[in-house]
């Protein structure tokens, strides 16, 4: 009976410390002070009228906060009535200090400018997220802590990490004067945002890419297993060499590596670009064979490819959009990714030597661009690579301080090399050959020996 009874009573002893120790658990979140004020007492402002970017920064800072600290701070809109006497100001807004913080800021910078109550954020377009990202990691880190941000204005640069996701982007058809149009288009298309510069120029590291195929000037397929194996080939071959020896895609090695791989274009799936990242055929026609083989890329290996993307107007840019952080989504779950996304009709409206539908479908290459630099501010150890296939039409600047094509053909041009992250510095100021594109990002997957050996390349 006694014996029983010690048995229960340290049973009841033993749950109640327990339920003391999961309490305590629960309850340690981390304590984090700006400016010796608690930040709980902060509300975040941000502006309905300035872009979708800022908005979800907005709720990234509020969402980060809350999972570090338990605490959900308050978001406002800058119509609203400031709620509390201190701020996190995200973007352009009506509130004054969003009007005091004019910095100079250069390609991705940002800036914080820190008041007595408030802080505001600013940066243009998507470069907001990188703010936002900063600012948590700087201010609210997991460990907590008290803080004491200077007083003015920071300009500083994104956070960049060790890459372990991989995102190509490739503008079919995309010369330099192809890159250019902005300069000269700009404000005449009917979108929202991304017509104004294009955002591959605003990427810290620049070079070039030899196009030519074992043809001569290359077509699509050629060049896409270029930057897809690492292997010149010749005209109209997708994924192998002339004599029929089957390559490995960057696809095919981040799926073997257990990364995740993903395809996406908004050409139809049995475009050269896709196919090329995602089946192997001595002929770009023979779509029974690309079918097959994507069929094994997405049921056997677990790749993911999505086309067809072919919409101008708001709701299909929108839609495209979604598929694309729906499509990093899925991949985020994986152990590091490779991504390669196309944007088809550059070339297509430049092969019509179409000025303005070439430039429809830049500004629309532009927000998916747009969309991924975002995802990379968020995902720190993300690297994206911009480049083409080849160049499309000859575009160049005419006499009277325009561009037009000198030919409705593919040319042998070198085209531009747009890089972000960590080490892409390596491509800066480099003329390559496009093999080396994929050779190089196979060498940040800790691959040394993937496509042709046969030339030196940016990171030897
Ligand atoms: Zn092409």
């Amino acid at each position: 009976m006694k014996k029983k009874k010690i048995l229960l009573i340290s049973l009841l002893s033993a749950v109640a410390v327990i339920a003391v120790c999961v309490a305590v658990l629960l309850n340690l979140k981390a304590r984090i002070t700006l400016n010796g004020v608690s930040i709980e007492d902060y509300t975040i402002v941000y502006s309905a009228d300035d872009t979708d970017y800022s908005e979800r920064a907005a709720k990234y800072l509020q969402s980060e906060i809350e999972e570090r600290t338990g605490n959900k701070l308050k978001l406002c809109l800058d119509s609203e009535e400031p709620s509390g006497e201190y701020e996190i100001v995200v973007g352009e807004t009506s509130r004054p200090i969003s009007q005091r913080l004019d910095a100079d800021c250069e390609g991705l910078q940002f800036a914080i400018l820190t008041e007595e109550k408030q802080i505001a954020l600013e940066g243009d377009y998507f470069i907001i997220a990188a703010a936002a990202y900063y600012f948590v990691d700087t201010y609210a880190p997991e460990k907590g802590g008290d803080f004491e941000l200077s007083l003015g204005t920071k300009v500083l640069d994104p956070i960049v990490k060790e890459a372990e996701n991989f995102i190509l982007l490739i503008g079919d058809g995309m010369g330099e004067y192809q890159t250019r149009m902005f300069e000269y288009f700009t404000n005449t298309a009917d979108y929202s945002d991304g017509e104004d510069i294009f955002y591959g120029s605003l990427l810290p590291y620049r070079g070039t890419a030899r196009t030519q195929s074992l043809t001569g000037v290359t077509d699509s397929a050629a060049a896409g297993t270029a930057l897809s194996c690492g292997y010149k080939t010749e005209n109209k071959i997708i994924g192998q060499l002339p004599d029929g020896t089957v390559l490995t895609s960057i696809t095919e090695l981040a799926l073997s590596r257990g990364m995740g791989a993903g395809v996406m274009s908004t050409e139809v799936w049995k475009g050269a670009t896709p196919s090329t990242f995602s089946s192997h055929t001595s002929n770009r026609d023979n779509s029974t064979e690309i079918r097959e083989d994507q069929a094994y890329f997405e049921d056997t290996l677990g790749g993911i490819v999505e086309c067809d993307f072919n919409n101008y107007d708001i709701e299909g840019i929108a839609e495209m959009e979604s598929k694309i952080r729906a499509t990093l989504d899925a991949l985020d779950d994986k152990d590091g990714f490779f991504m390669m996304f196309e944007e088809a009709y550059i070339d297509k409206y430049c092969a019509q030597c179409d000025l303005w539908k070439t430039f429809d479908a830049l500004v629309r290459f532009n927000q998916a661009i747009a969309v991924f630099m975002e995802y990379a501010f968020y995902n720190p150890e993300t690297m994206v690579i911009i480049t083409a296939d080849h160049e499309t039409g000859g575009l160049t600047p005419t006499d009277d301080g325009l561009i037009d094509y000198t030919t409705s053909e593919h040319t042998s041009a070198d085209v531009p090399v747009f890089a972000y992250g960590k080490g892409a510095e390596c491509f800066d100021g480099v003329n390559m050959e496009n093999i080396q594109i994929p050779k190089t990002i196979a060498k940040f997957m800790g691959v040394s020996d993937f496509g042709d050996d046969s030339e030196q390349g940016p990171l030897n």
